[in-house]
């Protein structure tokens, strides 16, 4: 690669001094152009088709070479060919010149520009992502920054090369039509120059300029029309600069970023402050399935050179070391954290009154009003309730529930129904067996964890089974009922017509989570909802001052990305009218935390068979790898799909021991472009599980290794040895 930038550059050198040497800049001047004009008028008389083509190889030269003298040339095509022929030809050989300049300056430039000054790049980067088309336009319909700096400069950005061609070709067009027009008069001007008049220049600003108003214009009359129902009630000050519903994930960290800039944030919670992740979701249940881990590891002491012993243990203080866990969490999202770090908390219920205000029955029974001029939903998602005949009768627990329940009872129920295979529903089974209770685990389709390859499902399926749990995939719920004094769930399994009754003592359901979308006025005020909130990329909902976070705004249920959305809320709710943020999401990771876990950022196969992405894989066995052998964890694999003959990765998916914390340097990669040769050249801490990112980019190598070369090598090295 490094030798073809540099055969490129040289070819480039040698064309602008052959075009230096034989002075080709008083070639395209305009003196030279008018002497001339008779006789090429005259040679174009004669064979039409010839001169239209080597002017048109000539202009694409000059442009794709940045030699200067591009006015003149188009002047030129203008006072040879006429108005409508020199437009035509001048159009697609500007744009062809432009587009080959700048694919030349992003071939031999671009990347050494980028690892010296990426991290200053980032800003540029981002606005030309995110309006990148749109300075284009600007640029080549004022044609005051120099038409060869613009394609160099633009080749050093991230546009992509068929955008870049086809706004050239529409923005370079009134300007060209003017310079073409102006050549057709060419025995009436005096200077090159003369062509940009400041009115014309003004008035090509103003077409410039019209899409920008056209677009804030479109939008300030929708705004218009969305608030009309309310602009009585509209009140003409405002008490807060923001409030945020629900202290959850997402709540919290839109409130600490508000109160972090200074604005005045009011955080409403009717529950507990921590939301799901703190109270029922990811701290109990981790705190849950590590005391079940080291009991499994106590039942087979023998694979670590001790005895096999059965754990002995009060289920009672087992689940008193969780509430204990989530007490030692809560002071991170408490309401004296929040107040001393400048939130006004609110412990009550927060309902919308229209798009600026929020009543709130707090909980000791007053009734507040509060304006802003922004609000924040974060109010989350509630566990799905299964709607089974005898359900209600029977007695059931989600994760709302579950904790609670749990912590009564002086031990684990004997007999445990899961009801859901995805990832809430497979880490508690898992957990429930390791601690000795008989778990059936039941899912409708037929594998565990149905967004995960294949190949993870029957992982993770064989390693739930080897810890007892019985899993019953393809098979529907049907209903609960009573015989006698116990408590049956009914099922039957796709294509039988034999229905299987299984007796529990405790049934879980564990079948998905929903959005919180009644309940709290988004219905009384018009918010569109689907499964969630509906949102645009910044976040906001049909009211452009009220925005969705986490949860409830989906389509993510983690409390890492309703953290991540919050940063966008906060900053686009606070700041959004001078500028917004579109939500980044290009690179989001996942974890299950069964044993082994299953981690994965960015596409597995059957997305990518599923999006039509063309994909390579790659693969490294856990077997192989030192620390999974020291540490008796040598299962499961790294599977790294890439871009086909590049190492950009698309996404990688790990099942093992430690793969959510493995996954990591994934992520880093993935957000901001490193690929695996980027991973096979950094040191790995000897001897780690994350050595197998380095292992699996080995293997990418090995399998992408100039064979030619090698054998050139091997020629070479028998030659040595003499
Ligand atoms: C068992 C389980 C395990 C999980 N494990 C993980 C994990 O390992 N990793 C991970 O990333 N995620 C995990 N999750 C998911 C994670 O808990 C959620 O994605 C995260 O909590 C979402 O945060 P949130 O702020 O959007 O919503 P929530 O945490 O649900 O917070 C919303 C808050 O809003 C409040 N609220 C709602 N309406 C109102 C109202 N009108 N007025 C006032 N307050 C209101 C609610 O009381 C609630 O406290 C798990 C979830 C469960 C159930």
């Amino acid at each position: 690669m490094r030798q073809r930038r540099v055969f490129v550059l040289l070819l480039l050198a040698l064309l602008l001094g052959v075009a230096l040497a034989l002075d080709v800049g008083q070639l395209f001047s305009f003196e030279q152009l008018k002497a001339q004009h008779a006789a090429l008028t005259a040679w174009h008389a004669q064979q039409p088709f010839t001169v239209a083509a080597l002017y048109f190889a000539l202009y694409v030269l000059a442009t794709a070479l940045s030699v200067p003298g591009a006015t003149v040339i188009t002047l030129a095509g203008g006072a040879v060919f006429g108005l409508g022929w020199g437009l035509l030809l001048v159009s697609f050989a500007s744009t062809l010149g432009a587009t080959l300049a700048f694919l030349a300056s992003r071939f031999v430039l671009r990347d050494w520009v980028q690892s010296r000054f990426g991290h200053r790049l980032k800003a540029i980067h981002a606005g030309v992502d995110k309006e990148g088309a749109y300075y284009l336009l600007t640029l080549r319909l004022i044609p005051v920054v120099p038409f060869f700096l613009i394609n160099l400069l633009m080749g050093l950005t991230r546009m992509k090369t068929r955008t870049y061609y086809a706004v050239s070709q529409l923005g370079m067009l009134p300007g060209t039509a003017v310079i073409v027009n102006a050549g057709t008069q060419l025995a009436q001007l005096d200077s090159a120059q003369g062509i940009f008049s400041p009115a014309l220049l003004g008035s090509l600003l103003l077409l410039a300029v019209f899409p920008w108003f056209a677009k804030r214009g479109v939008a300030a009359i929708r705004q218009r029309q969305v608030y009309a129902r309310w602009a009585s009630v509209k009140p003409k000050k405002f008490d807060r600069n923001l409030i945020v519903i629900g202290a959850g994930a997402a709540g919290l960290v839109t409130a600490y970023i508000a109160a972090a800039v200074k604005a005045k944030v009011t955080l409403i919670e009717a529950h507990k402050m921590g939301g799901d992740c703190l109270n029922y979701g990811c701290v109990p249940s981790k705190a849950l399935i590590k005391s079940a881990k080291l009991a499994h590891q106590m039942q087979h002491g023998a694979r670590y050179g001790l005895i096999d012993t059965p754990p002995d243990f009060s289920f009672k203080a087992l689940m008193q070391r969780v509430h204990a866990i989530i007490a030692a969490v809560a002071p991170h999202d408490s309401l004296e954290r929040y107040t001393a770090l400048g939130v006004e908390v609110l412990q009550g219920h927060g309902q919308l009154v229209n798009p600026w205000t929020v009543e709130v029955k707090l909980n000791n029974g007053e009734v507040q009003r509060l304006t802003a001029r922004s609000i924040v939903i974060a109010a989350g998602a509630r566990p799905v309730v299964p709607q089974l005949p005898g359900l209600q009768d029977v007695g059931y627990v989600t994760s709302d529930t579950l904790w609670d329940t749990l912590a009564q009872l002086e031990e684990l129920p004997r007999r445990i129904v899961v009801l859901g295979g995805g990832p809430i529903g497979c880490e508690l089974s898992q957990s429930f067996a390791r601690l000795g209770a008989q778990v059936t685990q039941i899912e409708m389709a037929d594998r565990l964890l149905l967004r995960e390859d294949a190949e993870v499902s029957q992982h993770v399926r064989e390693a739930l089974q080897a810890d007892g749990v019985r899993v019953l995939t393809s098979h529907q719920a049907l209903r609960c009922e009573r015989q006698g004094a116990e408590k049956m769930l009914v099922t039957v399994a796709q294509g039988k017509a034999q229905e299987l009754a299984i007796a529990f003592d405790l049934l879980v359901c564990a079948v998905g989570r929903e959005a919180r979308l009644q309940g709290y006025g988004l219905e009384d005020i018009g918010v569109p909802t689907h499964r969630t909130v509906e949102t645009n990329a910044y976040l906001q909902t049909l009211y452009p001052n009220i925005f969705a976070a986490g949860d409830v705004a989906g389509p993510y249920q983690f409390t890492h990305t309703a953290a991540h959305q919050a940063w966008f809320a906060a900053v686009n709710a606070l700041f959004g009218d001078f500028k917004s943020f579109k939500v980044d999401d290009r690179a989001i990771p996942s974890a299950t935390f069964v044993d082994p876990e299953v981690a994965r950022v960015g596409l597995n196969e059957q997305e990518a068979a599923a999006q039509g992405v063309a994909y390579e894989v790659t693969r490294y066995g856990l077997d192989e790898l030192d620390r999974a052998l020291a540490d008796s964890e040598a299962h499961g694999f790294v599977k790294v799909l890439t871009v086909p003959g590049k190492d950009q990765i698309l996404g990688v998916t790990i099942v093992g021991a430690h793969a959510a914390d493995v996954l990591a340097e994934y992520v880093l990669a993935m957000k901001h472009g490193l690929g695996l040769n980027k991973i096979l050249g950094t040191v790995h801490t000897y001897p780690t599980m994350a050595e197998a990112n380095k292992y699996v980019a080995g293997e990418w190598k090995r399998a992408h290794a100039p064979q030619k070369l090698l054998m050139w090598l091997e020629k070479f090295h028998h030659w040595r040895r003499g």
